[in-house]
């Protein structure tokens, strides 16, 4: 999937799961923190290629891109696994503990927000056509449906008048079916 599809599964999932989570009080910087959190999870996986999305966002990310994908074997293998998920997730953890001693805000949400991010990616990624090696370093790539002729082609039609679209009507449900309690994030935030 492309980085904008990754960014609003990333964002979909956290609205989910706050829903489900219902935190009652988000200062402002833990709130901010949280949705960059979410960001920078929803396009991390895709590291492994020197022409990623969040490469392309970070000064002199593309040279650092090409520096680093290597590293990771080349695209969708271990960042595009369960064991990519556990390191990612050990690595993050150890980074924000050692952060809240300067940074005042909620690392345990805003570590939610990231794996929360990190999984959505994974997950948009079973519907494409080149599978995900979940179970990496095995080297068998998962999908959704299995047969790969029917899974989509990354930023080809499908992707922009279906997925999207779908992602959207997705949220605007959420929202509509739950407004009271998005309201009331946003009072307590604001
Ligand atoms: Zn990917």
């Amino acid at each position: 999937m492309t980085g904008k599809t990754h960014d609003l599964a990333a964002f979909s999932a956290l609205n989910l799961a706050y829903i489900w989570h219902q935190p009652t009080t988000i200062s402002l910087s833990t709130f901010l923190a949280v949705l960059c959190a979410n960001f920078i999870g929803g396009l991390t996986p895709d590291i492994d290629q020197p022409a990623g999305n969040l490469w392309q966002r970070l000064p002199a990310g593309s040279l650092f891109g090409k520096l680093f994908a290597p590293f990771l074997g080349g695209h969708r293998h271990i960042s595009h696994s369960i064991l990519g998920l556990f390191l990612f997730g050990y690595g993050s953890r150890w980074l924000l503990e050692r952060a809240s001693h300067t940074i005042l805000v909620d690392m345990n949400l805003v570590w939610w927000s990231f794996m929360i991010g990190l999984t959505s990616h994974l997950f948009m990624d079973l519907f494409t056509k080149e599978g995900v090696p979940l179970l990496f370093p095995l080297s068998f790539k998962f999908g959704i449906p299995p047969l790969s002729m029917l899974r989509v082609t990354t930023g080809k039609l499908v992707e922009k008048f279906l997925v999207l679209p779908a992602l959207l009507l997705f949220d605007a449900n959420l929202y509509y079916h739950h407004y009271r309690l998005f309201l009331s994030l946003f009072h307590s935030v604001f």
